[in-house]
């Protein structure tokens, strides 16, 4: 955004010195139509009589006709350039404002799927305690302590008389155990033990 911001300062400078040049074209074009005026009235008043001085009138007024050709160029041609600069300034406020609404909409969808998981957070909070009031304290201990060392893979499934876990073999004993309500623990990895 930074960047199209200093694009759009440069244009801004470009159209106003576009817009200068303009001016002081349009002035120069001004003082020399007036000289001109005013040569073709000296040339024409009649006053002038001298046929020479009437040819150096005639001769100024020439020079100064193509000289107020050659500024009226200059004016269209400024015109011309305060024109695209003031494009260019147009598309750059309409860059900048895309630039300013994609980053607000991200704004906007970010804030959304912060606040979906946050409410998903505090969801699975709540679903974890009342989970956790079922259990006896001293089962919440062991899942305690064994999720701090397995880094949250606490529990296992019991699958074919073996631990998922480990994939090792249960004993007779483990495999009767995790049919009762208690809670049981894999012998060889100390996960604790269910079955579907
Ligand atoms: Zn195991």
């Amino acid at each position: 955004m930074k960047e199209t911001a200093a694009t759009l300062d440069q244009a801004h400078q470009w159209l106003a010195q576009m817009e200068k040049a303009q001016r002081s074209a349009e002035a120069e074009s001004e003082d020399t139509g007036a000289k001109r005026r005013e040569v073709e009235a000296e040339l024409y008043n009649g006053k002038v009589t001298n046929i020479k001085e009437l040819g150096s009138l005639q001769e100024e007024f020439e020079q100064i006709k193509s000289k107020l050709k050659q500024v009226d160029d200059r004016v269209l041609e400024v015109m011309g350039e305060v024109d695209v600069a003031n494009k260019s300034l147009i598309s750059q406020e309409q860059k900048l404002k895309d630039v300013e609404t994609q980053w607000r909409l991200e704004q906007d969808s970010l804030a959304g799927e912060s606040s979906i998981l946050q409410a998903a957070i505090t969801q699975l909070d709540k679903k974890r305690g009342t989970l956790a009031a079922e259990i006896t304290p001293a089962s919440l201990k062991v899942y305690e302590e064994l999720r701090n060392i397995m880094q949250g893979k606490v529990v296992a499934k019991m699958e074919q008389g073996k631990c998922r876990g480990c994939r090792l073999s249960l004993s007779v004993h483990e495999l009767k155990r995790v049919r009762s309500p208690n809670m049981v623990q894999c012998s060889s990895c100390h996960r604790i033990l269910y079955m579907d």
